[in-house]
């Protein structure tokens, strides 16, 4: 689970964003991190670039596929 240290950086999105599963290899949407829905582990991925390969790391069957959903999207906007 990602962790943060102090709240006023970070407020709660309802976007469809963070319901959409994502595919090993396919294309970041928007930057952020991302939490592997099958296993809680977590990544940091670059919008414009390739979630990691299937090759990442292994599920069991009962974990299933590897599938990435977005936790915390990282505004880019200067403020
Ligand atoms: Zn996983």
């Amino acid at each position: 689970m990602a962790i943060y240290h102090d709240a006023q950086y970070l407020k709660q999105g309802h976007n469809s964003a963070f319901n959409t599963d994502h595919r090993p290899g396919g294309n970041v949407p928007h930057s952020g991190i991302y939490r592997c829905m099958g296993c809680g582990r977590e990544i940091v991925a670059e919008e414009r670039r390739q979630f990691p390969p299937h090759s990442h790391h292994q599920h069991t069957a009962a974990q299933g596929i590897i599938r990435w959903r977005m936790t915390v999207y990282a505004d880019h906007q200067a403020k």
